[in-house]
């Protein structure tokens, strides 16, 4: 033991065994998943149907390079996400994560501005408090400044605008459907400033997850934003990553936006941890124009369209839509925004709790009416995982700020099978983790 090196030097359990929303170590400690790891574990561990289907296609076959092949369990997971993808989304290209789909989702873009001639674009806009992944160009594309520091001379450059953020951004007495246009607004602002013609894209989470706590958009936002793309001919990029795959209540977070992207890009709870896998889903438009233009979009992985990860997808992906999950991710996700607002929402340092279906943020402040936020010196949210995994409860330290320093969020992501009793044995870990944190924190 100890020649694994990872996030930090910690000395963390050694985790051996799951089942349903609990993952066992090695001292035989339960831990209830409260955050399905990083909002992953959507079915919980141990699926029956998703062992089964793993273990049918490892029998017949593991891998064939898509250099030379394609398969069934591919053709089949990408035509059952065709079915059920937002408007006008008609092709997938299948990776093994989601840094790989954001990548994979700026490439495409900047080769389709090549195809139908216009080399110029090239600028991508993303916002500020996202996360996008760690993989050098979606690294580019996050919004805070903390992660791309060290590796600031490796990054192409990328315009931030503001996220839609109420909680923060909206103004005294504005309403949220004019916080929400002026909000999109910036995008219109930023594209004139950088010249329309050298735009390529803008990317945005639909809901913000890993750095902002379940941000989602207030109603009209993503309308205005796609409405400003379409004028300028800038292609919109959704990074439903996190908040996609029913997580949010409906398969794909935009379909509450009421708006479709040109590419959205998916992984996480695709394959629920079971196989690593993600995927870019793309337009006909897109397509049709490199498949007509240069012939193919030039990149690939050698995993990319693995069999076994695709048969585990779809295992997956079927079990969110045949058993029905999509109501009771908004029903459990109701129950569990009651009983967090019940337990914390007076809590002096608990300035706000938000979020969709199964997929909720809190965000602890020093004040609770200036909103301001702790000294990022403390690690309030560190110690908050902390003393959550003494309780035996896995909760997502989100963290970042306006400003792209560490911020202090707590982000929810349990299992769509999560129980009424399970939330309340949630909410109560998660009580007692917050106030030990604090309490140490403050004194
Ligand atoms: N995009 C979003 C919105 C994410 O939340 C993440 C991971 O947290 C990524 C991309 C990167 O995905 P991965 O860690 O699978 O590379």
């Amino acid at each position: 033991m100890g020649h694994v090196f990872g996030r930090s030097n910690a000395q963390l359990p050694s985790a051996v065994r799951g089942e349903g929303c609990y993952i066992h170590d090695a001292s035989g400690r339960a831990y209830l998943d409260g955050s399905g790891g990083a909002a992953v574990s959507c079915l919980g561990h141990s699926d029956p149907d998703v062992r089964a289907a793993i273990h049918a296609q490892l029998d017949q076959l593991a891998f064939a390079h898509t250099g030379f092949f394609t398969s069934e369990p591919a053709e089949s997971l990408a035509e059952l996400l065709i079915e059920h993808a937002p408007a006008g989304i008609d092709r997938v290209y299948l990776l093994s994560g989601g840094s790989e789909a954001v990548e994979a989702a700026i490439k495409l873009a900047r080769q389709y501005f090549l195809e139908t001639g216009e080399p110029q674009r090239h600028r991508v806009i993303a916002r500020r408090q996202s996360y996008h992944g760690n993989t050098l160009g979606a690294l580019a594309a996050g919004g805070n400044a903390w992660r791309r520091e060290k590796y600031a001379p490796l990054l192409v450059e990328t315009s931030h605008i503001a996220p839609c953020y109420e909680y923060r951004l909206r103004a005294e007495g504005e309403s949220a459907e004019a916080y929400g246009l002026r909000a999109a607004d910036e995008l219109e602002a930023e594209i004139q400033r950088l010249g329309p013609e050298t735009v390529m894209a803008f990317i945005a989470e639909p809901v913000v997850g890993a750095t902002a706590g379940a941000v989602p958009a207030v109603e009209g936002y993503f309308k205005r934003i796609r409405e400003i793309c379409d004028r300028h001919g800038v292609l919109l990029i959704l990074d439903e990553v996190m908040c996609g795959m029913g997580r949010t209540g409906t398969l794909f977070a935009c379909e509450q936006d009421g708006i479709s992207p040109d590419i959205v890009t998916i992984a996480k709870g695709l394959g629920a941890g079971y196989m690593p896998i993600g995927a870019m889903l793309c337009t006909a438009k897109i397509y049709t124009a490199i498949a007509e233009g240069s012939g193919a979009f030039q990149h690939g992985h050698t995993y990319h369209g693995h069999p076994l990860a695709a048969a585990a997808g779809r295992a997956v992906l079927t079990g969110i839509l045949g058993r029905n999950l999509l109501p009771q991710v908004r029903a459990r996700g109701e129950v569990l925004q009651a009983a967090l607002t019940e337990a914390l929402g007076q809590h002096p340092h608990v300035g706000d709790i938000r979020g969709r279906g199964l997929f909720r943020g809190i965000e602890l402040v020093a004040d609770r009416d200036g909103k301001t936020p702790f000294n990022p010196a403390l690690k309030i949210n560190a110690k908050v995982k902390r003393f959550a995994m003494d309780e035996g409860l896995i909760c997502y330290p989100a963290g970042g700020t306006l400003d792209g320093q560490r911020g202090d969020h707590v982000l929810l992501a349990p299992p769509f099978i999560i129980s009424e009793e399970q939330i309340g044995e949630l909410v109560g870990k998660l009580s007692r983790a917050i106030d030990r944190a604090l309490d140490g924190a403050i004194a």
